[in-house]
C-alpha cells in the first residue's frame, strides 16, 4: 500500500481510511491488494477505472469452476459429533421417526377451518378459502398483536419485503412505521420456547396453521375494511365519490401523531434419567422441533442432538443448481465492490454505486424467489440467517432432512462442522483480479 491518510473524527477519535484520491487507479497483485495508486482528475477515467475492475472480477467469475453439489440427503454438523461415543439413540415421533403424505396438512387446514366455523363461530365465508402449499414457510413469525405474517433475521431484524396482512403484502414504509424501523426488541420477541406476542411458526404441522392465519386474515380484513359495508350501502363503484381512501388508520392516533405513516406415558426427565442411567454425552436424541425437542436436551442435559428438517433436501437441490451458484458469487463480489466505491465520494463513483447497489438488490431477489416467492429459503435472509437457523444451530449438533439419511455412515462415523472465518479472521479473497 503506497500510503494513508488520517483525519480526526467528531469524538476525536483517530481513524484512518484510504484516500479517496489515491485510489481512482490502482494497480492490484495477484491476491488483488492494492499496491500502488496514482490519482487522476479526469471523471472520464475515474469511472472507467471502476468499471475496469468490475468487468475483470465478472469475467474472473466465468472462468471458475463449478463448486462441488452438496448431497441432499447428506448429514451436517455444527458441532463436532463422534457416533463413536453414543450408546444411547433417542427419537421424536411425529415427523422424525414418523413421516406424512403432504396432503396431511391439507387435512389439518381444513380440520382447522372447520372448527373455527363450527365451534368459534367464525363467518362461513372462510369455507371457500383453500389450502395453498406455498402460501408459507416455516419459521415465520406471526405478530399476534398487528396480525402481521413476516420473516426475521438472527438479529430480530424484519426482511423487508416479507410481511404480510393475509395475502396482501405490507408496504415498506408502513412495516417502517408500525415498528418504528425493521429492528423488533427483545421484550417483543417470543419466549425461549418460541411462544409469546411474535409467535413463530416451527414445527412442521406449522404450514397449515400459518396457511389458515393467513387466509383468516386476509378474510377478515376485506370485512372490516369497510369495502363490504361500501358495496352494500352505495354499490361497487363506491371509490368513485372519493379522492382518498384511507384504511386501518387506527384513529385517534391517526390524527394525533405527526410521525404516523398512513399507509410409559408422561413422567419427567429426571425420573427417566434416574431409571436408565443415560447422561449427557452418550446420548443423540433426534426431533423435528427446534425448540420443544432439542432445546432443553441440549442445553439443560447435555445430550447431543439432531434435527430433521424436511426442507432441507429441496433447499439443497435449488442451492446446487447452476442458476443459484453463479447468483450468489457474483452477489458476493459485487458486495466487496460496493464496499470498495464507497471509498471514492467523487460524482462519478456515487453514480456507479447505485448501480450496482441495483444489480445487487436484483440478485438477492433473484435468489430469494428461487426457493419460496414470498419468503425465500428458511434459512437465510438474505445474507444473514434466519432467526430459525440461527436457533438451529445453537440447538441441533448435526441436522439432516430425514432420519434415515444416517444409514449412509457408519455408527464410527464423525461429522465435523466446516470452519468457517469470523470477520476479524484472515480470509481469502473471494476473487482477485
Ligand atoms: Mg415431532
Amino acid at each position: 500500500m503506497q500510503s494513508h491518510a488520517g483525519r480526526t473524527s467528531v469524538c476525536g477519535c483517530r481513524i484512518f481510511h484510504l484516500h479517496t484520491k489515491l485510489k481512482q487507479k490502482c494497480t492490484l497483485d495477484r491476491m488483488g491488494s492494492i499496491i500502488s495508486c496514482t490519482y487522476s482528475t479526469n471523471p472520464d477515467e475515474k469511472r472507467k477505472n471502476w468499471w475496469d475492475i468490475y468487468h475483470r472480477k465478472r469475467q474472473k467469475v466465468e472462468e471458475i469452476a463449478d463448486i462441488a453439489e452438496v448431497k441432499p440427503n447428506g448429514i451436517f454438523a455444527n458441532n463436532e459429533t463422534c457416533l463413536k461415543g453414543i450408546t444411547v439413540y433417542g427419537f421424536d415421533y411425529d415427523y422424525t421417526l414418523a413421516s406424512y403424505k403432504k396432503s396431511l396438512h391439507g387435512l389439518l387446514y381444513n380440520l382447522g377451518r372447520s372448527s373455527l366455523i363450527h365451534k368459534y363461530r367464525y363467518p362461513d365465508e372462510i369455507s371457500k378459502l383453500e389450502f395453498d402449499i406455498d402460501a408459507a414457510v416455516r419459521g415465520l413469525h406471526y405478530d399476534i398483536r398487528k396480525g402481521l405474517l413476516m420473516k426475521l433475521d438472527s438479529f430480530h431484524n424484519i426482511q423487508l419485503g416479507t410481511v404480510y396482512r393475509g395475502l396482501t403484502q405490507v408496504p415498506d414504509r408502513e412495516v417502517i412505521a408500525l415498528y418504528d424501523g425493521t429492528h423488533v426488541s427483545l421484550e417483543d420477541m417470543n419466549t425461549f420456547y418460541g411462544t409469546g406476542p411474535m409467535y413463530q411458526l416451527v414445527d412442521l404441522f406449522a404450514p397449515p396453521e400459518m396457511n389458515l392465519l393467513i387466509n383468516v386474515t386476509e378474510n377478515m380484513c376485506s370485512m372490516m375494511s369497510g369495502d363490504a359495508g361500501m358495496r352494500y350501502m352505495i354499490g361497487d363503484d363506491w371509490m368513485d365519490l372519493f379522492e382518498v381512501v384511507i384504511t386501518n388508520a387506527r384513529k385517534p392516533k391517526f390524527f394525533n401523531e405527526a410521525s404516523r405513516i398512513a399507509v410409559k406415558t408422561q413422567g419427567n426427565f429426571s425420573l427417566f434419567r434416574q431409571m436408565t442411567g443415560w447422561y449427557g454425552s452418550k446420548v443423540l436424541y433426534f426431533g423435528d422441533h427446534v425448540y420443544s425437542d432439542l432445546a432443553d436436551p441440549s442445553l439443560k442435559h447435555g445430550w447431543r442432538t439432531g434435527a430433521i428438517i424436511p426442507e432441507l433436501e429441496s433447499e439443497i437441490i435449488k442451492a446446487n443448481s447452476k442458476n443459484y451458484t453463479s447468483a450468489v458469487r457474483w452477489l458476493n463480489i459485487i458486495q466487496d465492490l460496493i464496499e470498495d466505491i464507497q471509498s471514492d465520494d467523487s460524482p462519478e463513483a456515487v453514480a456507479i454505486k447505485e448501480e450496482w447497489l441495483k444489480e445487487r438488490q436484483d440478485l438477492r431477489n433473484f435468489t430469494k424467489a428461487l426457493f419460496n416467492p414470498k419468503f425465500g429459503s428458511i434459512f437465510r435472509t438474505y445474507h444473514n440467517p434466519t432467526y430459525f437457523s440461527r436457533r438451529l444451530a445453537r440447538f441441533a449438533d448435526i441436522y439432516m432432512s430425514n432420519v434415515v439419511n444416517l444409514l449412509e455412515y457408519s455408527v464410527e462415523h464423525t461429522f465435523y462442522p466446516r470452519r468457517m472465518a469470523l470477520p476479524h479472521e484472515p480470509h481469502e479473497p473471494y476473487i482477485c483480479v
